[in-house]
């Protein structure tokens, strides 16, 4: 199994609109970070998770024409923003693509794109979506990859993290309760939040010191951050952060030996 962090950045992107760089060095290619995604591959199976302005970016970077499944962690705009280019997979696998997320998710979804789903014009338009509403707390598999989703309190909603096999992904998380943090038990490799790392305390995002704690419980060889803000300069989080935990950077693979637990 394979992740390939599509991208890592925050909800404006690194450098935000404008070419604003806040603390970020322009010539470290690392910090050039589009919005926070990543694919989740076996031979046969390709997940995304998230679908965000970027993705079109995304998918022809690496030439990707097939999805087998699209995970939404929660519909905030920088997560959901980029569902329109799903259409353009879904017209050449000549099949609806399915997405998986919450029923709140879901909702919010199709609330605002009515006709991913059922098209007004059906003699103009086609679907090209199907919803599959899954448990905050659930196990499925799509293709040959096992998925477990879990709840995460993001303060201003709940969004869901996943676990592929013996990686995590919690992005868009302040706080997490016991049973989640269950769920994580065994991980080795985690990409978390960190976007609130310069702060002492939590907002909508995790602090560095939350994410040292959990670390500290979860005990993965290795922790990436994501969801990095232009606060946040790749050589200088290098120098700050402790060996087991990294930033990661857009383009990054984790090879990972199983998908199973
Ligand atoms: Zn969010």
């Amino acid at each position: 199994m394979k992740i390939t962090v599509l991208g890592c950045g925050a909800s404006l992107g690194t450098p935000a609109a404008g070419g604003f760089w806040g603390k970020c060095d322009p010539s470290e290619e690392k910090n050039h970070r589009t919005r926070a995604s990543i694919l989740v591959q076996s031979k046969e199976t390709n997940i995304l998770v998230d679908a965000t302005y970027d993705l079109r970016i995304h998918l022809n970077r690496l030439a990707l024409q097939k999805l087998d499944g699209v995970l939404f962690s929660h519909a905030h705009n920088d997560h959901v923003n980029g569902i329109d280019d799903l259409r353009v997979i879904a017209y050449h696998s000549n099949k609806l693509i399915d997405i998986y997320s919450n029923q709140e998710t879901l909702d919010e979804i199709e609330r605002r794109w009515p006709y991913l789903f059922q098209p007004k014009f059906k003699d103009l338009y086609v679907e090209f979506l199907n919803r599959n509403i899954i448990q905050n707390y659930d196990r499925f598999r799509i293709g040959d990859i096992e998925v477990q989703s879990y709840e995460q309190d993001h303060t201003a909603c709940l969004s869901l993290g996943f676990r592929f096999g013996d990686f995590a992904y919690s992005v868009d998380v302040a706080k997490m309760n016991e049973k989640s943090l269950q769920s994580l038990k065994g991980i080795e490799t985690w990409l978390v939040d960190g976007a609130a790392y310069h702060r002492e305390t939590p907002m909508t995002h995790a602090t560095l010191r939350q994410v040292k704690e959990w670390a500290d419980i979860l005990k993965p060889k290795m922790t990436y951050l994501t969801v990095l803000s232009t606060h946040m300069d790749y050589k200088t989080l290098c120098e700050e952060l402790p060996p087991h935990i990294r930033p990661a950077w857009d383009g990054m693979e984790i090879e990972m030996g199983t998908n199973r637990r």
